[in-house]
């Protein structure tokens, strides 16, 4: 099956015909990369979290292939909602909402909603017929650079009070989700997380009060380092093994987000000047941190790069953006041939948090995306000369 990481595309044609810089999102990746989990994951339902690549082409692949979803905003709903997605394949996971957010959620249909606090829980008192509740259990994960664990979440220890509470306000309390943190090294802090789960699952059992689902989020990571397909089904090994103390009554969803994205898209640029600094060459891209690269920023990752066109001896060479910050540089130690302008500059594994955070700084437009499918479109069955 054809995806990026097995097809070679020929940059410097779709960079003529389509403008540079340019994103090249490939839906037949996205096919792929759901397969891959769902294969590592048989019996959990797959909701995309939009928030890494929130785009059209991303959530009908995924339609086509019967995933569901995981809305955190207005902007999400309204694009669920744009491709007449049934709002019950959907749930609303922000632990911390306006009134406002959680009528457009219902409007729309979708009624699922997580919550770690009595404050949030009460906001949901006046709806308390049509939600139903997901409480966010916190499991502070210090192995991964974007611990979501610290801004939301419930202690486990804290967890049964407030599942009383809630009860205690007639809501209807569904089960418990959690977030380990993205691009997560190992699935140790996923078992951890899912045996506290099973215990609070008893103890609320204990109490009376019978929870539904268990939704074990995202965190599944991709190989930024060789851009080459994780192995995810040995990942979740141990995710497999964990779950199956939970009772079988209860359904188990997920919530991956970067590792469904993340290797469907790659960025081309264009070196547009170059320079002799410091006895290094500079070479000026017209894409960035802004934009493309923005997760460098936010994200942490350094994506793969690579010339596809120029070879020969390689030097300490310095990647710098279009705007006119100095903080603009992609890479300040890289080793690469010498380039000409003109020369183009590709970059993979970019569509997990990379335009999802770019700006207009400097008033430059975002970098537009060029939506392909390797499998289905005739052109990328035949191998581009590179
Ligand atoms: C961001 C987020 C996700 C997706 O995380 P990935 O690491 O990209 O898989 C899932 N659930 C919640 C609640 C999130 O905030």
């Amino acid at each position: 099956m054809n995806n990026l990481f097995n097809t070679k595309l020929n940059y410097r044609e779709l960079i003529n015909k389509h403008g540079s810089p340019l994103l090249i999102l490939d839906k037949a990746t996205v096919r792929f990369q759901y397969q891959e989990l769902s294969r590592a994951l048989p019996d959990v339902t797959l909701h995309y979290a939009l928030k890494p690549l929130p785009n059209k082409d991303v959530v009908s692949s995924l339609l086509e292939e019967g995933a569901c979803f995981d809305l955190a905003s207005k902007g999400e709903i309204d694009l669920v909602r744009s491709l007449k997605i049934n709002p019950m394949q959907c749930i609303h996971t922000h632990p911390i909402k306006k009134d406002n957010d959680i009528r457009y959620s219902l409007d729309y249909g979708c009624n699922t909603f997580v919550v770690d606090n009595v404050e949030e829980a009460k906001k949901f008192t006046p709806y308390k017929d049509e939600v139903k509740l997901l409480i966010r259990v916190s499991f502070p994960n210090p192995e991964t650079p974007v611990d979501l664990s610290k801004k939301f979440g419930v202690l486990p220890e804290d967890c049964l009070e407030l599942l009383k509470l809630a009860g205690s306000l007639g809501l209807n309390i569904h089960g418990l989700s959690f977030h380990v943190g993205s691009q997560v090294p190992n699935a140790n802090r996923h078992v951890e997380a899912i045996n506290d789960c099973a215990k609070i699952i008893r103890e609320a059992s204990d109490s009376g009060i019978k929870l539904k689902v268990l939704d074990i989020g995202g965190g599944f990571p991709v190989d930024y380092e060789k851009a080459e397909s994780t192995n995810i089904f040995d990942f979740c090994a141990p995710i497999r093994d964990a779950l199956k103390q939970i009772p079988s009554d209860i359904k188990i969803i997920a919530e991956p987000g970067r590792f469904l994205s993340a290797p469907a898209m790659i960025n081309i640029c264009t070196v547009v000047g170059k320079a002799e600094r410091f006895n290094k060459p500079w070479y000026y891209l017209d894409d960035g941190v802004y934009c493309s690269y923005s997760g460098q920023i936010f994200d942490h990752v350094i994506y793969p790069k690579f010339t596809p066109y120029v070879d020969g001896d390689k030097q300490e060479s310095v990647l710098a953006g279009p705007t006119c910050d100095s903080i603009d540089i992609i890479a300040e130690n890289i080793e690469l041939p010498a380039l000409d302008i003109g020369d183009i500059i590709v970059g993979k594994m970019m569509g997990a948090y990379t335009i999802s955070t770019a700006t207009e700084f400097n008033f430059i437009n975002k970098t537009d995306i060029l939506v392909i499918d390797t499998e289905r479109d005739p052109e990328y069955q035949i191998p581009a000369a590179e």
